[in-house]
């Protein structure tokens, strides 16, 4: 979702609230599509400082949708969202820098309320999702999920080399 800001803007000390909300059901993080469970709408606050910045504040909360990294269960986790940005003004102009990625969140008077929000989440984006701690992951020969049950397989894998010495160690057992 966009929203015009022309008036913060251009009127020195304008406060404003807008109502807005995340208008995605998806986000994309390296190359995978994550679904959007559950958001809220809320107001984003505006402040135009002494037309020196904008401030732009507001709170909202998104649940984005994972899968276990062993067992593939569904894992739902809800992102906090604290919005605590600025904008810098100069002659009644938003001034961004260019190779400043921070600004991305504005274009041409908008301000790009999906990708605020989008900040927020891959700042605290996890590096490993398990469904509990002490997961036990799915079995490596059936796929059956541990977590239930114990399928009874043997999941005992041998590097070649070591299986040659198994079967050293077979043959004494024999004799
Ligand atoms: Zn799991
Ligand atoms: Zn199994």
């Amino acid at each position: 979702m966009k929203i015009d800001i022309t008036d913060i803007i251009l009127n020195t000390n304008r406060k404003e609230k807008y109502p807005v909300e995340l208008d995605a059901d998806f986000i994309e993080y390296g190359g995978t599509k994550y679904s959007i469970s559950k958001k809220k709408p809320f107001d984003l606050r505006l402040n135009n400082k002494d037309d020196q910045k904008i401030l732009i504040s507001g709170e909202t909360e998104v649940e984005v949708v994972f899968t276990c990294d062993r067992c593939l269960k569904e894992v739902r986790i809800a992102f906090p969202i604290m919005i605590e940005r600025s904008l810098s003004l100069r002659d009644g102009h938003v001034v961004t820098d260019p190779d400043e990625e921070e600004d991305l969140f504005f274009e041409d008077h908008h301000l790009d309320v999906n990708r605020l929000i989008y900040d927020e989440i891959l700042v605290d984006w996890p590096a490993k999702v398990l469904c509990k701690e002490d997961c036990k992951g799915l079995c490596s020969v059936c796929g059956h999920n541990l977590n239930e049950s114990d399928c009874g397989c043997n999941r005992t894998v041998l590097d070649p080399r070591m299986a040659k010495f198994q079967d050293v160690f077979n043959e004494f057992k024999e004799v």
